[in-house]
Order: C-alpha cells, then sequence, then structure tokens
C-alpha cells in the first residue's frame, strides 16, 4: 500500500514520537504547513484504515502508534522509487546517491565493506516491457 507524500509528514511524527496524540502532531507540523486540526484527522484516519497506525482509546483522547518500523517503511519507498526505473539504470542512480549523499569517513568504509562483498552477476537484466526502455527497443516494436 502506498502513502501519500501528506501521510508520510503524520507517519514521521509518529515514528518520532513512538505513540502520540492528533494534538501533538498537530502542533508539530505546524511548524511547516498550514494544516487544520481536520486536516491532520482525515490523514489520521486514512493511514489508520489503511493499516499505517493503530490507535489506542485514552480517555477522552485517542493514541496513536505505527504498525511498521521507520526502517522498514524507508526501504519500501526505496524500493517503489527504484521500481520506476530500468534495472540497467539503477547503478547510474546509486552513483547519483552517493556522490550527492553527505557522509563521514566511517560511512565511507562502510559503503566500500559492503561494495567489497557484493555478488556480481555477469549482466544486469532488463525488467522493463518492449517500447519502456532502449535495452528491448529491438523486441516488438515496429521500426
Ligand atoms: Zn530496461
Amino acid at each position: 500500500m502506498t502513502i501519500s507524500n501528506a501521510e508520510w509528514e503524520i507517519m514521521r511524527v509518529v515514528w518520532t514520537k513512538g505513540q502520540t496524540t492528533s494534538a501533538e502532531i498537530i502542533d508539530v507540523l505546524s511548524q511547516k504547513t498550514e494544516w487544520t486540526a481536520s486536516t491532520v484527522k482525515t490523514l489520521l484516519k486514512r493511514l489508520t484504515d489503511k493499516g499505517y497506525l493503530k490507535t489506542k482509546k485514552n480517555g477522552r483522547q485517542f493514541l496513536y502508534s505505527a504498525s511498521f518500523s521507520e526502517e522498514e517503511s524507508i526501504n519500501n519507498q526505496a524500493d517503489d522509487l527504484f521500481a520506476k526505473f530500468c534495472q540497467r539504470k539503477h547503478v547510474a542512480i546509486l552513483e547519483h546517491l552517493l556522490a550527492e549523499t553527505p557522509m563521514t569517513a566511517e560511512d565511507v568504509s562502510q559503503l566500500q565493506a559492503l561494495l567489497l562483498a557484493k555478488e556480481t552477476v555477469a549482466q544486469v537484466p532488463c525488467n522493463c516491457i518492449p517500447g519502456q526502455c532502449r535495452c528491448q527497443e529491438h523486441v516488438g516494436v515496429r521500426k
């Protein structure tokens, strides 16, 4: 199930707080959005319906907590993003991200270790349909 940019803003607050109320979420997000209480409550309902949030009644208010970890959700978002591009372009995207991402010497060492241990393939398979990437443009497409 995909999650919108607005819903993602809510989830970040929930992951940070662990367990939180709509009032607390509205308060945090007022620093960067003009969202009204009813906007936030609509987004909370959507996230609850999608199964991203669990609710617990605490007196007159609801307590919200996340059903999935932040790490798991970040990885899903990254997988969804990369699925939009031909697999043969993934390394170029990673090179771009490596160049653009600020890193400590320790981060670089960890990445080097990861690369040294990486299992390689002779050729990266193209996973696209003919006509959506140049790898297979000769297949099934009239010249
Ligand atoms: Zn392709």
